[in-house]
């Protein structure tokens, strides 16, 4: 049995990670300090005596013995990110000068929950690992992008200076149920709008693409890089090749769940990435990972979670 720190464990793809951590019978401790996350997605963990969830801060040092930490303590949503931009710097830097050093006194294997968002609005498409990215510094959308930018940075000058043991993600946008219904994000936006039949609301002319990693395949890829030998650090693009416009989306949601909304355009959000896809060769190849639930399908159940959101069930 390991023991497992979870960082922003109390959150989306975090409650999900400690679940499957706890189902392959590790011990898990969650750190989270409720931001975007609630209490409700680890409530059914709350009675297994391998959990503990504990409300802390990553900006502020935390101390445990642990075997293996996953960082994912962010807000991942862009008004939610947007919201307290220094706080959100703060919690990508300081937060992971904290975990690391606290991976690097207790010798555990640390991985890092980055983002395709590095690769800021891509001029290379789709996006390799080794692109170096196309990120505006001082745009509204930097505080994020430059603070995972920064956590790279920062885990790989920990390795090479301390040897600690690392492991870096680059997730692309994941969906699911537990997003929160006002989290901002597109899938959920549109879900929540088409069930409420209220319009959907596309920013800018929608011709902008994103690639939809449904969330259980996500973190059996994250799972899997935690298991690499010690010599791959990363970093490894986990996310489905799918390509969409957000307009295909949008009508691909309106069809699912036979809303009568209608698509409402709105303003184009400033540094608004226009394409996104991964590579995932490297993931295909070093970790044997590939998605195995293609758009519709996991549509189909995120929409059933919203519907028993909305209801208040
Ligand atoms: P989320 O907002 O649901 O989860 C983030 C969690 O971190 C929340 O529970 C929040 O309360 C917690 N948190 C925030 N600041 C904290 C702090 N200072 N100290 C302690 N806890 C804090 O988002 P998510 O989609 O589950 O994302 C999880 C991680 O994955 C994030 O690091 C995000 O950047 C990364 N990621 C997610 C996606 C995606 O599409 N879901 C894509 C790329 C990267
Ligand atoms: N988007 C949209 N309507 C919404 C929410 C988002 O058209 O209600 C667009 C947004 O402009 C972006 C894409 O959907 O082009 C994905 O946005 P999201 O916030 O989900 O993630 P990110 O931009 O970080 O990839």
């Amino acid at each position: 049995m390991k023991k497992i720190l979870v960082t922003g464990g109390a959150g989306f793809l975090g409650s999900h990670l400690c679940d499957r951590l706890l189902a392959e019978g590790n011990e898990v401790i969650c750190l989270d300090n409720y931001f975007t996350g609630r209490k409700k997605n680890i409530v059914h963990l709350l009675d297994n005596p391998y959990f503990e969830a504990i409300r802390h801060d990553i900006t502020d040092p935390y101390f445990i013995e642990v075997d293996e930490i996953y960082n994912l303590a962010c807000p991942a949503s862009p008004i939610h990110y947007q919201y307290n931009p220094i706080k959100t710097i703060k919690t990508s830097v300081m937060g992971a000068i904290n975990m690391l050093g606290l991976a690097k006194r207790i010798k555990a294997t640390i991985l890092q929950a980055s983002t395709s968002e590095v690769y800021g609005d891509p001029t290379i498409h789709p996006q390799p690992e080794e692109y170096w990215g196309n990120v505006n510094p001082i745009g509204i959308r930097s505080c994020y992008d430059e603070g995972k930018r920064c956590a790279e940075t920062l885990f790989f000058d920990y390795h090479r200076q301390n040897n600690v043991k690392i492991k870096v993600v680059r997730i692309f946008n994941t969906y699911g149920p537990r997003m929160h219904p006002n989290d901002g994000r597109v899938i959920s936006n549109f879900i929540v709008q088409a069930l409420k039949g209220e319009n959907i609301t596309i920013y800018g002319d929608g011709s902008q693409t994103r690639s939809f990693c449904y969330c259980d395949d996500l973190i059996k890829g994250m799972m899997a890089m935690m298991e690499t030998p010690e010599n791959i650090l990363g970093p490894i693009n986990i996310g489905n090749p799918g390509e969409f416009t957000i307009r295909e989306l949008a009508e691909i949601v309106i069809e699912l769940t036979g809303s009568k909304s209608k698509i409402s355009y709105m303003p184009q959000i400033e540094d608004d990435p226009m394409q996104r896809k991964p590579v995932i060769d490297k993931a295909r190849n070093i970790l044997g990972w590939e998605p195995s639930i293609q758009l519709k399908e996991g549509l189909i159940k995120t929409i059933e979670y919203f519907e028993k959101e909305l209801s208040g069930k």
